[in-house]
């Protein structure tokens, strides 16, 4: 085999709470990370040498600073492997929006060219190397649903949260990940999750549970900054969802809806007004396709 396609999902965060700042910048978290059925196509072919990177979108960069350029260097580097690769991506996935979109596509990278040569590396080398490339790319390794402790990287599957109806609407401006940590009060974090309590509702499968307790501390910076993320949430509600949240580090939106057909109805009202909306269910661990 010399080339592999992966289709690599998306996440949103059911909760993100933090519970504290490290002396070495870091934040000390606790999330529930839920991957949706939004994918980008990565296509990895093998190459006599070097690595190289095109990308549906001009914004993304092509050469090293692309994490699954990363990802294919830090295969190369642990595995004795010789030999080259081109990586093609095709991005669905909004950038910069809280989705994991560039996570995914590292964690996407790992296990292709793994497959590609093999299988070289078990599944702990992998979540090794997926750890040093960034906080989501081990939890994109396996996707479907997971608590993420310590830093994002200590990661506990949870059993799947699959198959529920959910709407993203991604507005018209990109967040950086950096600037909503840097510019987080501790002190004032607004509503916390109830992490216990929404554990126990994913593994009921308590939809109705689950999206009326979820929180992101994280919207006490972005809404200040940017009030169209609150007024978003506020419209999913009116338009039926059963809960409204930010995802990751914003600005990407979602609603968790009861049935498909409430979730097309929103859909094709924010489909009129944003040109990034989405309607997606939750996936299962198993349904990570290559
Ligand atoms: P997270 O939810 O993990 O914080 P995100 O969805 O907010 O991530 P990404 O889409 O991963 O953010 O993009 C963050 C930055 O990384 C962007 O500025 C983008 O240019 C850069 N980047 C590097 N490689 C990629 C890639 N393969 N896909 C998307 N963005 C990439």
């Amino acid at each position: 085999m010399d080339a592999i396609t992966l289709l690599t999902p998306a996440k949103i965060n059911l909760s993100i709470d933090v519970l504290k700042r490290l002396d070495n910048g870091y934040h000390q978290v606790e999330m529930i990370m839920q991957a949706v059925g939004l994918y980008d196509t990565v296509t990895i072919e093998k190459r006599d040498k070097g690595i190289s990177i095109s990308c549906s979108v001009p914004y993304v960069p092509c050469g090293s600073r692309n994490i699954a350029w990363k990802a294919a260097q830090a295969f190369f580097d642990v595995c004795s492997e010789k030999g080259g690769i081109h990586i093609d991506i095709k991005k669905n996935i909004p950038v910069a929006a809280g989705l994991a979109g560039g996570s995914t596509n590292a964690a996407g990278v790992l296990k292709g060219l793994n497959l590609l040569y093999g299988s070289p590396l078990g599944k702990e080398e992998l979540h090794r190397l997926s750890s040093k490339l960034g906080a989501d790319v081990a939890f994109c390794l396996d996707g479907g649903t997971q608590l993420a402790r310590g830093i994002g990287d200590e990661l506990t599957v949870l059993p799947d949260f699959a198959d529920v109806n959910v709407v993203l609407v991604k507005p018209p401006f990109s967040v950086s990940t950096a600037w909503v940590y840097k510019n987080l009060n501790l002190n004032d974090l607004g509503n916390r999750p109830r992490t216990e309590l929404l554990l126990k509702a994913v593994s009921d499968h308590d939809v109705h549970t689950v999206a009326g307790n979820m929180e992101n501390v994280l919207e006490s910076v972005t809404v200040r900054k940017y009030p169209e993320i609150k007024r978003i949430m506020d419209l999913l509600l009116e338009y039926g969802a059963l809960g409204s949240r930010m995802s990751g580090s914003g600005p990407t939106v979602f609603g968790i809806f009861d049935s498909s057909d409430s979730a097309a109805r929103a859909f094709e009202h924010f489909k009129k007004r944003y040109e990034q909306v989405f309607h997606v269910k939750t996936i299962g661990r198993g349904e990570y396709k290559a």
